[in-house]
């Protein structure tokens, strides 16, 4: 779950990392109240949307006057965000974020992941903050150090000081940065995070060390364990069909192919996905249907692909061993009375009650194309989807 700056800082306050103050805003004339709260000549309006890339698309306004905070405010609310990471559809402004204007003497790039080659947290620091760290890394690569943590021994000095040097900290802040590291490698671990990047890090006039900008996304399978996270999650950022999906417990992510997927096992979903791109096509999504599916969920799951306008072939591959045939069947021909089928659909059934599934298509005269194996399966919807 990713979830907005301003909630990261929230919960990266908790963890004594220094943040500059900060207050949501709804409306402009809450911004406006804001900024004559926080004290200061200099506030920062910040659109809150779950992309980064905000600053060079206008979504991070520098103000010096309450009036003009209020056209920043003004402006951004109700207007569409276009980043390098939203996609050229963009995202809504809903919530603003209004900031004390902080002063900046340089700007560093750090975060923390849970990096799989290292099987550890790492950090990952770089002299050259404030920009796309993507460009950086393909630029000149030898500007960015990732720093494995033994998850054992923890932080420790001598990871601060690799990092302190790669930094170039002035003296001031290399004096700080072993508490913020601590700080950040604690409110990582304890708030179950996947990724928490502050981009920037930056250094103030008087060599202190705040965290300007920061993302966090948090491991949906810990979000039991954190009660107070799950009122953080915003709709509004979701893909409405993952919302849909997830309301009826389906594994599923939207993506911008033309090929619908239902598969039961994640497994052989990504191997779908693989081999329909093999035969020259693009799949629409992922959908583990999962193995105690019920013809409830399943009907569901093809409502949602055959009402997704992207679509323009399904492929169904269930390898039957605890889900079983019939209830896919079941669940289609359930689908098909308020969603009827207006694309073709390709069913490569086969396992447990294999022929009561194909028994019960065929007798509601359903015009499925049918596939003995995924390899004439993936064929068949790839030429489905080109109208063949
Ligand atoms: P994004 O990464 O989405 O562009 P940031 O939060 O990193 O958004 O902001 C972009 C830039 O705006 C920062 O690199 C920094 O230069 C400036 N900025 C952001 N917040 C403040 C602030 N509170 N005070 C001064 N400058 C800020
Ligand atoms: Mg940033």
């Amino acid at each position: 779950m990713n979830i907005h700056e301003y909630q990261a800082k929230e919960i990266l306050k908790r963890f004594d990392v220094p943040v500059p103050c900060g207050r949501l805003a709804l409306s402009v004339e809450e911004a406006v109240a804001a900024a004559a709260d926080l004290s200061g000549q200099v506030w920062v309006v910040k659109a809150q949307i779950h992309a980064g890339g905000r600053g060079k698309a206008g979504g991070v306004r520098l103000c010096r006057s309450v009036e003009e905070v209020r056209e920043a405010a003004d402006g951004l609310l109700g207007s569409t965000l276009v980043t390098h990471q939203t996609g050229a559809s963009g995202k809504r402004v809903n919530r603003l974020y209004v900031e004390q204007g902080v002063s900046i003497a340089r700007e560093y790039y750090l975060s923390l992941l849970v990096d799989r080659e290292s099987e550890s947290v790492s950090f990952v620091v770089s002299p050259a903050g404030g920009m796309a760290i993507e460009e950086v890394a393909l630029a000149s690569p030898e500007k960015i150090l990732t720093c494995p943590i033994d998850g054992s021994a923890g932080l420790t000095a001598d990871d601060c000081a690799t990092m302190i040097a790669m930094l170039g900290l002035g003296e001031a802040a290399a004096a700080a940065f072993p508490a913020l590291a601590a700080s950040l490698y604690r409110a990582f671990c304890e708030s179950d995070c996947s990724l928490l990047e502050l981009n920037p890090l930056i250094e103030t006039t008087d060599g202190a060390l705040i965290a300007l900008d920061a993302k966090m996304a948090i491991d949906d399978n810990a979000l039991y364990r954190h009660a107070d996270f799950s009122a953080m999650r915003d709709l509004d950022e979701e893909d409405p069909r993952e919302i849909e999906a997830s309301a009826h417990g389906l594994n599923y992510i939207a993506l911008d192919g033309r090929i619908g997927c239902m598969v039961n096992g994640a497994g052989l979903a990504m191997a779908t996905m693989d081999i329909i791109q093999l035969k020259g096509d693009r799949p629409a999504n992922f959908l583990d249907v999962g193995g105690g599916v019920t013809v409830h969920a399943v009907c569901e799951a093809f409502k949602l692909l055959f009402s997704d306008q992207q679509v323009k072939a399904v492929l169904v591959n269930i390898f039957g061993g605890i889900v079983r045939c019939d209830i896919i069947a079941q669940g289609l021909l359930e689908a098909i009375r308020t969603h009827p089928m207006q694309v073709p659909v390709v069913m490569r059934l086969v396992g447990t009650n294999e022929e009561q599934g194909r028994r019960l298509i065929h007798e509601a005269g359903l015009d499925v194309r049918w596939a003995a194996d995924l390899d004439q399966a993936a064929e068949l919807a790839v030429a489905a989807a080109k109208g063949i």
